[in-house]
């Protein structure tokens, strides 16, 4: 990978969740980025046809930079448990069916380990971030943070799966965790951190 660095400035968040808008303004504009979203910019969401989480971000990212001329980051990212191969994976928004429904997804985690009566209930989160640049540039970074899941879910706070995750060394769950402490270890953050390690 070319070396290259991200100048603070107006980034494009290439996302309509809103979960995720609001942690990666939290994690961005404190590093000087005007970070404008995809749902203020009123942009098309574009098909998620890649089979990874990297493949999926960068999509979503060009997309983004296409539409809008300006640098953009995506993130895509998921819960992936051990004892279901990975499931529900790039596939955790879609788990939550249409419209979004995330206690129905966490239902269905639940259901899916009972049924094969699984007795390993750990599993990670997995974020990957791509930056694209307006002449075609592009990154990708990815963390990950690894816990297992509680049940029934606990907690109103972060978003999606927060509220059965609980992370290695934790007693809490995301949903219970004070966001700051959430944004200082999470998936996301691990991949904030190396983002910033190679581009800024
Ligand atoms: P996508 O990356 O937009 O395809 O959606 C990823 C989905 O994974 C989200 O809708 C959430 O359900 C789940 N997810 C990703 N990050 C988190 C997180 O930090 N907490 C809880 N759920 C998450």
């Amino acid at each position: 990978m070319t070396l290259r660095t991200l100048t603070p400035g107006r980034l494009v968040a290439a996302t309509h969740n809103k979960g995720k808008v609001s942690e990666l303004k939290d994690l961005f504009e404190p590093l000087g980025f005007t970070v404008v979203s995809a749902i203020e910019l009123d942009l098309d969401e574009p098909d998620e046809t890649e089979t990874t989480f990297a493949g999926n971000a960068l999509l979503k990212a060009r997309a983004a930079m296409q539409a809008t001329g300006a640098p953009a980051l995506s993130d895509d990212s998921g819960l992936s448990v051990t004892a279901l191969g990975g499931a529900p994976g790039i596939y955790s928004a879609r788990w939550a069916g249409e419209p979004r429904d995330f206690y129905r997804a966490m239902e269905k985690v639940e259901q899916e380990l009972n049924d094969i009566g699984a007795t390993d209930r750990s599993a990670k989160f997995v974020c990957a971030l791509a930056v694209v640049w307006p002449d075609g540039h592009e990154a990708v970074f990815e963390g990950e943070v690894h816990g297992h899941l509680v049940w029934p879910p606990r907690g109103e706070r972060g978003f999606g799966y927060d509220p059965m995750f609980v992370a290695d060394g934790e007693t809490i769950t995301f949903g219970e965790m004070d966001p700051a402490r959430k944004h200082a270890m999470s998936h996301r953050a691990n991949a904030v951190a190396r983002l910033k390690a190679a581009l800024l």
